[in-house]
C-alpha cells in the first residue's frame, strides 16, 4: 500500500476537465455562457478542426479586470455566488471549473479590457501552468483563446469524432444558448465557412425562425401555461412539421438548456396521438421555475436539472401541449403543402371544426350511414345514395364531387376545393372513434358469419394469443387454432368489412416491433393505423357519394381530423383565388 496523498491542483483540474469537458463543443459551451453571464451583446466565436486546434471567444460583456485574471483560472474562483447561495442560482456558471479545467487540458490564453478601463491585460496557461499578467490590445469585452485542446490527455484525444461532427455538436450548442438570449448577436466560424450568423432578434420567435427556419415559424403552434408558480412558454410544431429523432427538441429550464429524459418522455406523451413513435416534434420549451423548486446542480456540465415537483412539470408540460394540439384542429402544417404544390393550402381555420354548430339534419344522417357498420353483406353502398347535398358545400370540407384513383376525395367548398386521401382520413377517423369507444366503455365488435382461421407460424401465433384479452377489448377476438394459427370470431364494428387474414398478419408483425411492456392502448395509434389498413375505407376503394361527403362530415366533427396518426395531413385545400392565381386570372 502507498500512503495517501493529496492530489495536485492541476491533476485535480484534469479529473474534473474529464466531466465539464467532454469534447470541444462543451469547451465553446461553458466559455459562451461566460460571455452571457457578462451580459455580452454580440459574441464570436472562432472553431478551428472542430475545435481541436483552436477555439476563440470573443465577447464585449462587462470584463474582468487585471487583479483578478489568474484569480478567474483558479479552481471554484467565481464572481457568480455573491451570497454563497446555491438555492437562487440566477447565472448560468456557478460552479468556478470551466477556466480552469479547460485550461488545464489545452493552452489557454485569457485576456479582458473591462468596460472603460483603457487598456486590456492578458494571461496564459499552458497544460495548467499560469504564466505573468501582459498587456493587450484589444476592444472592451474579453477574449479567451483555447489552442491544441486535450493535448495533455491522449486518450480524450482519440475519442474525439472528425472535425465536421465536433463542429456540429459546438454549432448545436450555440444554438441552444442563442435560443434563451434572442437580443444578443452570434457568429460562429471555422475559418472557411461560417455556420453561424444570427444578429439580434426582436423576439423569441424570431431567433427560433432565425435557427429552425421560416417552415417552423409558420407550423409552430404557441405555448403558454402556468400553474403552481412554474411557467411554460415557447413554440411547439404541428404534427405535420416531424423529424426523425429527437435532436431538434430545445428545452431551457430558467433560460439554462436542458436535455431531460423526464421532459422529452412529457413531450412524446403530448404527441402520441399524432405522430408514429418514430417521428418527433420540432419544439423549443422555456421553463420558469423559482430557483428554489430545481436543482441545476447535478452534474458539471449542468445540463441535468431536477425539479423538486416533477410530476407537476411533467403535468403542466403534457397538458399545455396537448391543448394547443387540441386547439389547433384541423390545421394542418404549410410544409407538406408547400413542398408538394405550391398554391395548395391546408385549412386555415386554426379553431378546429369541433367547436362549430353541429352539421345540419341531413349531413348527420349521411354521417350516421357511414357510421354504421358496413355490413357484411357486402352491401356497402346506401341503397339509395343521396345526391351530394347542396348545403354540403357550405360545410368547412364541403362536398364530395368524385373520388379519383381510388384514393382521393375531390370536394368543393365555398370558396375552392379540398382533396382528402380517403385512407389517411379514416385511419385517423377510425382512431378518434376507437379512443372515444374504450373512455365509453368498450368498442362495439360485429361477429364474423364464417369464424375466419389465419395461419400465421408459431411465433405470430403466440404473439397475438398472449395479447388476447387486450385485443377483445379493442374488439378483435380471436383464439387460438391448432399450431401456429388463430380463428377470427369478431371485429371491430367500425371498422366494417374487413379484410380479416391481412389485418391479423399485420397485427401479429407489429406486436413483435412492440414494447412488451407498453399495453396495446398505449399504442392505440399504431394498433388502429393496422386496422383502419384492413378497413372498408382503405386507400384503392370506390367509394360511393354518400360514402364520400359522410366521410367528409365525419372529419369535421372529429378532433385532430387534420393529420392521420402518423401526422401526415389527412386533406389539402386549394382556394378559388389560388386557382385563378394559377390561371393567371389575378
Ligand atoms: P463560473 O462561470 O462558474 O463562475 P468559470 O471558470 O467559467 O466559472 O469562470 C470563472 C470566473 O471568470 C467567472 O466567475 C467570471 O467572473 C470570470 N469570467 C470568465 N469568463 C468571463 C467573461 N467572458 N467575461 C467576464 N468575466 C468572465
Ligand atoms: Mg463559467
Amino acid at each position: 500500500m502507498t500512503a495517501i496523498r493529496r492530489l495536485s491542483e492541476s491533476i485535480v483540474n484534469r479529473i474534473a476537465a474529464g466531466e465539464v469537458v467532454e469534447r470541444p463543443a462543451s469547451a465553446v459551451k461553458e466559455l459562451v455562457e461566460n460571455a452571457l453571464d457578462a451580459g455580452a451583446l454580440h459574441i464570436d466565436i472562432v472553431v478551428r478542426d472542430g475545435g481541436q486546434s483552436l477555439i476563440a471567444i470573443a465577447d464585449d460583456g462587462f470584463g474582468i479586470v487585471r487583479d483578478e485574471l489568474a484569480l478567474a483560472l483558479e479552481r471554484h474562483a467565481t464572481s457568480k455566488l455573491p451570497d454563497d447561495d446555491l438555492l437562487s442560482i440566477s447565472t448560468l456558471g456557478f460552479r468556478g471549473e470551466a477556466l480552469p479545467s479547460i485550461a488545464s487540458v489545452s493552452r489557454l490564453t485569457l485576456a479582458s479590457r473591462p468596460k472603460g478601463a483603457s487598456e486590456g491585460w492578458k494571461i496564459a496557461v499552458e497544460g495548467g501552468r499560469v504564466g505573468e499578467v501582459e498587456p493587450a490590445a484589444m476592444a472592451e469585452g474579453t477574449r479567451v483563446e483555447v489552442r491544441d485542446l486535450f493535448f495533455a490527455t491522449p486518450a480524450r484525444l482519440k475519442f474525439l469524432k472528425s472535425p465536421r461532427t465536433e463542429l456540429d455538436y459546438a454549432v448545436d450548442w450555440v444554438h441552444r444558448l442563442a435560443m434563451a438570449h434572442p437580443s444578443v448577436a452570434f457568429a460562429l466560424t471555422d475559418g472557411t465557412r461560417t455556420p453561424i450568423r444570427l444578429s439580434a432578434a426582436l423576439s423569441r420567435l424570431d431567433r427560433l425562425a432565425q435557427i429552425l427556419g421560416r417552415d417552423f415559424a409558420e407550423n409552430a403552434l404557441t405555448i403558454e401555461a402556468e400553474r403552481d408558480g412554474i411557467r411554460l412558454s415557447g413554440h411547439a410544431s404541428l404534427p405535420t412539421l416531424n423529424r426523425p429523432t429527437s435532436r431538434e427538441q430545445y428545452l431551457f429550464v430558467n433560460g439554462r438548456a436542458v436535455r431531460d429524459k423526464q421532459l422529452l418522455g412529457a413531450i412524446r406523451a403530448a404527441y402520441m396521438d399524432f405522430l408514429a413513435s418514430d417521428r418527433h416534434p420540432v419544439v423549443a420549451l422555456f421553463l420558469e421555475l423559482p430557483p428554489a423548486a430545481v436543482d441545476v446542480n447535478v452534474h458539471p456540465a449542468k445540463t441535468e436539472v431536477r425539479f423538486r415537483e416533477s410530476g407537476s412539470v411533467r403535468g403542466l408540460v403534457v397538458g399545455a401541449l396537448k391543448h394547443a394540439l387540441a386547439a389547433a384542429g384541423h390545421r394542418a402544417a404549410t410544409t407538406v403543402s408547400g413542398a408538394a404544390l405550391a398554391s395548395f393550402r391546408h385549412g386555415p381555420y386554426g379553431g378546429g371544426y369541433a367547436s362549430s354548430a353541429p352539421p345540419p339534419r341531413a349531413l348527420a344522417e349521411a354521417a350516421a350511414i357511414y357510421q354504421a357498420p358496413l355490413m357484411n353483406s357486402g352491401a356497402s353502398m346506401p341503397p339509395s345514395a343521396p345526391e351530394p347535398s347542396l348545403s354540403a358545400t357550405e360545410q368547412p370540407l364541403g362536398a364530395a364531387r368524385c373520388q379519383v384513383h381510388g384514393t382521393y376525395i375531390v370536394a368543393q367548398t365555398a370558396d375552392g376545393l379540398v382533396i382528402v386521401d380517403q385512407h389517411a382520413a379514416h385511419e385517423r377517423l377510425v382512431y378518434e372513434r376507437m379512443k372515444a369507444a374504450l373512455a365509453n366503455g368498450g368498442i362495439k365488435r360485429q361477429g364474423l358469419l364464417l369464424p375466419e382461421v389465419v395461419e400465421l407460424g408459431d411465433a405470430g401465433a403466440t404473439r397475438l394469443v398472449e395479447r388476447q384479452a387486450e385485443l377483445a377489448e379493442l374488439g378483435l377476438v380471436l383464439e387460438a387454432f391448432g399450431q401456429g394459427a388463430v380463428v377470427v370470431r369478431e371485429t371491430p364494428a367500425l371498422l366494417g368489412q374487413a379484410d380479416v387474414a391481412g389485418l391479423v398478419r399485420d397485427l401479429a408483425d407489429e406486436l413483435q416491433e412492440f414494447d412488451q411492456a407498453l399495453s396495446l392502448k398505449d399504442r392505440l395509434a399504431d394498433v388502429c393505423g393496422t386496422l383502419a389498413c384492413h378497413g372498408s375505407i382503405r386507400a384503392g376503394r370506390r367509394l360511393a357519394p354518400a360514402e364520400m361527403d359522410a366521410l367528409l362530415r365525419q372529419m369535421e366533427v372529429t378532433p385532430h381530423a387534420g393529420q392521420c396518426n402518423h401526422g401526415r395531413p389527412t386533406y389539402v385545400e386549394l382556394k378559388l383565388a389560388d386557382i385563378e392565381r394559377l390561371f393567371g386570372r389575378r
